[in-house]
């Protein structure tokens, strides 16, 4: 039974890393993998997934007005299996469009992506591969403090950002996977400090 796999972490968890390491296992045995990512602008094509360990490899690069279903039923053999990387960005319909494939053609997908963005909301996609996924898993990191991170912080020039549009395209900023405590301190505190603290 082919199935609908979500795996959702923060930003930095490894989920590239993992998704590569996935189509690597499927390549190894002589089985098709097709790499799907996404792209923020309007383009269509060529893309990369990238893990921060410097592995790397070619994607197809799709944005929301793709139709994922029509896209894998119009090639003239289907893949074992489907890899998914940022797959936050992906609309309802293309996640309904997924399930379609793992239903209909009986292959399995999985999809890797964030729970929530730098405001603590969700996103479109992971909100319904949430809802539609068979198989839920999530990949954890961990704060500074040593808990689990949950939340992404945004920052902006040393500073906590927590309002903006949900996607910010290049920029001087960076995010960090922290817990929830630390996260709602560096909303009440305007601050983020990389300083050891006692909890
Ligand atoms: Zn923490």
């Amino acid at each position: 039974m082919a199935k609908l796999y979500f795996r959702y972490s923060t930003m930095a968890a490894g989920k590239s890393l993992d998704l590569l390491k996935v189509a690597f296992n499927y390549k190894e045995k002589n089985q098709d993998v097709i790499l799907f990512t996404s792209h923020l602008d309007n383009r269509f094509g060529e893309g990369k997934i990238k893990s921060r360990l410097g592995i790397e490899q070619e994607a197809i690069a799709v944005n929301n007005s793709v139709d994922l279903f029509k896209y894998i039923d119009r090639l003239n053999e289907w893949p074992d299996c489907i890899l998914v990387d940022e797959s936050q960005f992906l609309t309802k319909e293309q996640v309904i469009q997924l399930t379609d494939i793992v239903d209909k053609m009986k292959i399995p997908i999985i999809c890797y992506g964030l729970r929530s963005d730098y405001r603590a909301e969700p996103f479109e996609g992971s909100t319904y591969l949430m809802l539609y996924a068979d198989t839920i898993e999530e990949l954890k990191t961990i704060c500074k403090c040593g808990r689990k991170a949950t939340m992404n912080l945004r920052v902006v020039d040393g500073m906590p950002v927590f309002e903006g549009e949900q996607i910010n395209i290049g920029g001087n900023e960076s995010y960090i996977a922290v817990c929830r405590k630390h996260f709602k301190r560096a909303m009440e505190e305007k601050a983020y400090s990389d300083l050891h603290e006692e909890e």
